[in-house]
């Protein structure tokens, strides 16, 4: 089934290879319907595949998880799991630097 209408803006849609970012890597070219209006880029079911398989392979995949929020004293905490910990390197001791970007956003940087 070929598009040729954008489903969320009624834009025009064209066919090129886009790169795929995933958690800030880039994980190659692929050919993606694009609309030249909104930037909406939708990709067939044949190249998800295969994009899930290279996102799996670089240890990509299920890093997101939910958690709950603790609490110690007056502060709470946060438990980051093995997964995530290993993709991001932490250490235990290290120093993160810990901000809301907004009302239901916290952003850990290291
Ligand atoms: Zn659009």
């Amino acid at each position: 089934m070929e598009r040729k209408i954008c489903e969320e803006c009624g834009g025009k849609i064209i066919h090129k290879k886009v790169d795929y970012i995933l958690l800030g890597q880039n994980l190659g070219k692929f050919p993606a319907d694009v609309c030249t209006k909104c930037g909406e880029q939708v990709f067939d079911e044949e190249v998800s595949e295969k994009i899930d398989v290279i996102a799996k392979q670089k240890g990509l995949w299920g890093l997101q998880a939910k958690t709950r929020v603790g609490k110690i004293g007056n502060s709470f905490n946060i438990l980051i799991n093995s997964k995530i910990a290993r993709f991001l390197e932490l250490k235990k001791g290290e120093e993160v630097t810990v901000y809301p970007e907004s009302k239901d956003k916290l952003v850990i940087t290291i």
